[in-house]
């Protein structure tokens, strides 16, 4: 039996070959081995709740989702030179889960790959340039991807922001001197808009929740206000779902749909295969067209027969095992619960998302309201200690991010609560 790599030689082993601008998570990375619906398994024997990963959407290795990815390589795996029907069906059961607008989908296999697309077919339709991104957004490590990606441009080892950029500020609702009158959504829009006044817009990107910034909704009535006055300007709108999309808010199966909008170009990703790497953008029949100008579109391995199986595979298990409702019952349960900790803990600032998406700010107290990035790290780092994964990010990245698997139950959220409580509770004795 070859015996086991420790942690050191594991890390020596791949520092030899990977660059470290590769992150690993945790003070002690985690040597894994397997994985389980909402667990995961290292290579000691321990069992860890993942109430992070959003990518493996309906459970790490969905038995379905393997199976059918199984079967398709086993008979055709090819490209979309050639018919299979396959490629259609996905492409139709995909569309039923947007509105009649909407009714072309191009297969890629990465939600980089799919914003830079997103970005080539807005600026080809308008014949315009510029871009306006929100602030703290991510949409891709592909050239255009960093360029309109503020959370990398514009923080460290980012180049800064380009000419055809505009950047829209992110609300912080819980920082408002008043609590918010529902007019801040109004407010932050036209903050955005002014920019547009004299701009030659081709597109306007947004995530309705924006992880990257600390898991932080787009207020409300925000994109309500934007997208009439970015289309006025011969601009069309993008979704970015990567995060948010196929029911993981509970209440909405797309994230847009809290903002009461309906975009002209939609970015998927992550949870669409699982992980397997599947990723796509969807748009209306006058984008693509205009799209289909003489040059081939052509992706190797975008809408290849395996990865339409596994796609299917995770719509038909998403409405069989009722994940979105599930997003929406447990989730709401996630919220109570934090919200009654927050109750009892000074350091538990603003608790915010929707369904299984969700952030906890956390703060030196709640007066103050100061970010603390340090406990906010002991905490992701005790927790894993008591075998939870969760992670954090933000500006100041003091926002515990959690994103489970849509199979996360109730006893799975007591436990993550039962933790914290224990952790929070000792740092401040
Ligand atoms: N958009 C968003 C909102 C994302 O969070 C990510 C990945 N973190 C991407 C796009 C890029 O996706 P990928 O890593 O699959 O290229």
């Amino acid at each position: 039996v070859k015996a086991l790599k420790t942690v050191e030689e594991a890390l020596g082993h791949r520092h030899r070959n990977i660059s470290k601008s590769l992150s690993l998570s945790y003070h002690e990375p985690i040597y894994m081995q397997s994985a389980a619906f909402q667990y995961m398994y290292d290579r000691y024997g321990n069992t860890y709740l993942d109430a992070y990963n959003n990518i493996p959407h309906v459970g790490h290795q969905h038995p379905e989702v393997v199976a059918a990815a199984q079967r398709q390589m086993a008979r055709l795996n090819t490209n979309t030179r050639y018919i299979y029907d396959l490629l259609g069906d996905y492409a139709e059961k995909i569309l039923t889960k947007f509105p009649a607008s909407f009714s072309k989908v191009f297969f890629v296999n990465s939600g980089s790959a799919a914003s830079d697309l997103a970005i080539r077919l807005a600026t080809n339709y308008t014949q315009k340039r510029q871009i306006m991104v929100m602030e703290h957004g991510y949409h891709g490590n592909t050239r255009i991807g960093i360029e309109i990606s503020h959370y990398k441009y514009g923080h460290k080892g980012g180049s800064g922001q380009a000419a055809h950029i505009l950047k829209a500020p992110l609300s912080d609702a819980y920082r408002l001197a008043e609590p918010d009158d529902g007019t801040i959504g109004q407010h932050y829009a036209q903050l955005a808009t002014q920019q547009l006044e004299e701009a030659d817009i081709a597109a306007f990107i947004a995530e309705p929740i924006v992880g990257c910034g600390g898991q932080v909704p787009l207020p409300k009535d925000y994109l309500k206000n934007i997208y009439p006055v970015v289309r006025a300007k011969g601009g069309v709108c993008i979704s970015d779902e990567v995060q948010v999309g196929f029911g993981r808010l509970g209440e909405y199966f797309w994230g847009y749909e809290m903002q009461e909008v309906v975009p002209d170009i939609v970015v998927l990703g992550k949870p669409m295969g699982n992980g397997h790497p599947l990723a796509a953008v969807v748009t209306t029949e006058e984008i693509a067209q205009a799209f289909d100008n003489g040059m081939e579109f052509f992706s190797s391995f975008g809408g290849n027969p395996v990865s339409c199986a596994v796609g299917m595979a995770v719509l038909k298990v998403i409405e069989k095992e009722r994940l979105q409702e599930n997003a929406a019952t447990v989730g709401s349960y996630f919220i109570d619960q934090l919200t009654a900790l927050q109750g009892q803990l000074v350091n538990i600032g603003d608790i915010r998302g929707s369904g299984l998406f969700l952030g906890v700010e956390i703060v030196k107290d709640s007066t103050g309201k100061e970010h603390d990035t340090l406990l906010a790290s002991q905490l992701k780092n005790e927790l894993k200690n008591r075998k939870i994964l969760v992670s954090t990010d933000g500006p100041y990245d003091n926002v515990i991010k959690m994103k489970p698997p849509l199979c996360f139950n109730k006893n799975n959220v007591d436990q993550v609560i039962s933790e914290m409580a224990s952790i929070l509770g000792a740092a401040q004795l």
